[in-house]
């Protein structure tokens, strides 16, 4: 266990004016209220947050960090609470404090939503301060280094997939990479000790046969660059079991295909040295094609920087090279927390706009979060978000935007901005004109076009994959959906009060809020409109002295209210209307009588009158509801119906019926046909029409072929 003298230290080592008394003090605090606590090892519970703070000298982190780190499970394990530590610590490390103990806490619950509810509250507590989760991430490091002392399996198996889920991604995300490394290390060997151990022992086989091979490649690569004149230091590793077996999964190779065994880091002094020095290397070494990125003209997310590429090196063997500055380095390795660092430091304008940038992934997160609705859903993206690789796009100005593997241009539209995502009609990549639902390349160019009458289509929510396009869509679909729902719900509520001789003004209306427990008027309509709510109920409210009659049959309901035969809702059938659709496979069509019926969350569904599936409403009269359709004969709309055609088997029959159908003016839109025996087809034949007259004529018209024995119209 690291002692309070060993700890102080290491914090002077980096920072020469932290506040050693108060390191001491939160020291001495911590290890009495732990007492005589034990961790799950055996150790003393105190050992614990002494390595969490340990991990966090690491990255250099500030006194407050450091005191956070001891004092992180004293609320939630021991006695203390946050007046005690804003008395003896501060408000600052009490709050920081505060901020770890919310995100243990979500460990500690198992139901699903609460952990997604609790995981947002805390994301948004700590977005002004990512200390706690850099504290949070130490402290799941520490729990995944101890892991194998938890004795249930069950137990030890979630706290894997957890880190594996959210942490390590989280760490990535921040740019963190040795903890990320280190995590999903951990984590891979509780999932998947089999793959783990197969890939060591090949890995040892590999070592055994080569001998020092990263050794003597390094210093081949070191002796060429110091031979050009370039001051450098190369740093080579071996990489880490779990980072081979994702990129042996994700291309499907071998290990021995894999290239990446051997990483070396060549870091130098100057942006213009990386260059020289990949030049150097290209020169001397033939590289690998198609794994040259430049990530210094051209960031990651995260604020990462280098120039990655990879040679056929020395020895002939397959080397990963990454290029980078000592500053990119430090970023690289310690990510946000060195942001942290400089941010700090006097003149650091520059860094303070990567700071600013390094949050953009971690801002979208909370607008999605301030406007999203289901912590399901959140968490969904959370993962979808963190686990997906990244593909760079611009806009025609150049603006750099970042997006998700397998992001469309309707993602790209809502990260540039919201307005835009909501008004785009269309787009360009790379000049040429493509679907809404093409899927972006890295480079790509896209420009978006716009109309300031165009709605977010529900359709987009099938493609998009970012969280933010996502839950904009759902927002705005919600919103015309409320609007149409409430348009809806005036109509019928008016035909109700008109049918019982009252008039349904405003302010008789709200007297209808009260008694509903409605507070707002255009949310009862809605309500109404989306059948949740009764246009009786409204009236009855509004009118108590009136008793409406209560009925449940079919009949019974044409005598009151919306049955009067009073026509209320107008159908124009152009099928985008969000509140009211054709019930599924039934086919109205206009010149023949509909009937709506009140569906919850739905709004109306529209039935032929004598559709079959309509029975299933016989017994539920307060439903029905009069439509009336509201096509100009002239409209050259067309709607779906179907048909079932019994015709013989012969040489030309289904030409004959498709070319009858064709001279009538009508398209085929889907076809299928069953042999019934030897003599007879039985078609099946989707086709537009524009009304029942148009189909009676291509009816009777097919009646009249020789080959057809019967025809039908097909619907439930
Ligand atoms: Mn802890």
């Amino acid at each position: 266990m690291m002692r309070q003298y060993e700890l102080v230290d290491r914090v002077l080592g980096y920072d020469p004016k932290a506040d050693e008394a108060l390191i001491n003090r939160a020291y001495v605090y911590a290890m009495k209220q732990h007492g005589s606590q034990k961790r799950a090892s055996g150790d003393p519970y105190f050992s614990h947050p002494i390595e969490v703070a340990g991990i966090l000298t690491d990255l250099k982190l500030d006194t407050s960090t450091i005191v956070t780190a001891l004092l992180h499970d004293t609320i939630e394990d021991t006695g203390a609470t946050m007046d005690e530590l804003t008395r003896l610590f501060g408000a600052e490390i009490a709050q920081l404090v505060d901020g770890v103990t919310k995100l243990t806490r979500i460990e500690l619950t198992s139901e699903r939503s609460k952990q997604a509810e609790n995981f947002r509250k805390f994301l948004l507590a700590m977005s002004n301060d990512i200390r706690v989760l850099l504290v949070k991430l130490a402290d799941r490091l520490h729990n995944m280094r101890t892991l194998h002392f938890i004795p249930s399996p069950e137990k030890r198996q979630r706290i894997a997939q957890e880190t594996m889920d959210i942490y390590a991604p989280l760490a990535g995300r921040m740019g963190i990479q040795e903890i990320r490394d280190e995590l999903e290390d951990l984590a891979f060997a509780q999932l998947n000790p089999e793959a783990r151990e197969t890939l060591l022992k090949r890995l040892n086989e590999f070592r055994a046969a080569s001998g020092d091979i990263v050794k003597r490649i390094g210093e081949s690569f070191q002796k060429e660059l110091v031979a050009n004149g370039i001051d450098v230091e190369v740093v080579g590793r071996e990489k880490r079991p779990y980072s081979m077996w994702r990129k042996m999964e994700r291309r499907s190779i071998s290990l021995e295909q894999l290239s990446d065994i051997f990483g070396f880091r060549v870091i130098v002094d100057e942006i213009a040295d990386c260059y020289k020095a990949l030049g150097i290397l290209h020169t001397h070494w033939p590289t690998v094609p198609g794994r040259f990125k430049d990530y210094i003209s051209t960031p990651k997310n995260n604020g990462y920087r280098s120039i990655h590429t990879t040679l056929i090196g020395p020895e002939k063997k397959r080397a990963e090279v990454q290029i980078r500055t000592r500053k990119m380095h430090e970023v690289a390795d310690y990510g946000i927390a060195a942001h942290w660092l400089y941010k700090e430091k006097p003149g650091g304008a520059e860094n303070a706009g990567e700071f600013a940038n390094t949050f953009i992934w971690l801002r979208q997160l909370i607008e999605m979060l301030e406007h999203g609705s289901s912590p399901e859903e959140f968490l969904e993206h959370t993962k979808l978000q963190m686990f997906s690789d990244q593909v760079f796009c611009f806009s025609p100005k150049g603006l750099l935007i970042t997006l998700p593997r397998g992001a469309t241009p309707v993602d790209f539209a809502y990260a540039v901005h919201t307005d835009i995502g909501d008004t785009c009609v269309g787009c360009k990549i790379n000049g040429r004109h493509m679907p809404l639902r093409s899927t972006l390349e890295n480079g790509d160019e896209v420009e978006i076009i716009r109309s300031q009458a165009q709605r977010p289509s529900p359709a987009w929510e099938g493609f998009v994959t970012t969280g933010k396009a996502r839950s904009a869509i759902r927002r705005s679909i919600r919103m015309s959906k409320q609007i149409e729902f409430a348009r809806l719900g005036r109509q019928i509520v008016k035909a109700t009060f008109e049918a019982a001789g009252k008039e349904a003004t405003d302010s008789i209306l709200e007297r209808a809020l009260g008694p509903l427990h409605q507070s707002d008027m255009n949310e009862m309509l809605s309500r109404v409109g989306e059948a949740t709510l009764t246009a009786e109920q409204v009236l009855a409210a509004a009118y108590p002295e009136l008793t409406v009659r209560k009925t449940s049959s079919r009949k019974g309901k044409k005598l009151n209210g919306a049955g009067t035969g009073t026509t209320v809702i107008h159908v124009s059938g152009r099928g985008q209307d969000l509140a009211m659709h054709f019930a599924d496979e039934t086919f109205p069509l206009p010149g023949e009588r509909i009937v709506g019926i009140m569906t919850p969350g739905e709004g109306i569904v529209i039935y032929p009158i004598d559709a079959p599936s309509l029975a299933e409403f016989d017994g539920d009269g307060l439903r029905w509801i009069d439509v009336a359709w509201d096509v100009p004969s002239d409209a050259p709309q067309m709607f779906p119906t179907r048909l079932r055609v019994t015709a013989k088997n012969e040489v030309g029959t289904l030409g004959n019926v498709a070319s009858l159908i064709a001279d009538y003016g009508s398209n085929i839109s889907n076809l299928s046909m069953a042999q019934r025996d030897s003599d007879f087809y039985d078609m099946q034949i989707d086709l537009d029409v524009r009304d029942l007259k148009h189909l009676t004529r291509i009816m009777s018209a097919l009646n009249g072929l020789s080959v057809v024995s019967s025809v039908a119209r097909s619907r439930r």
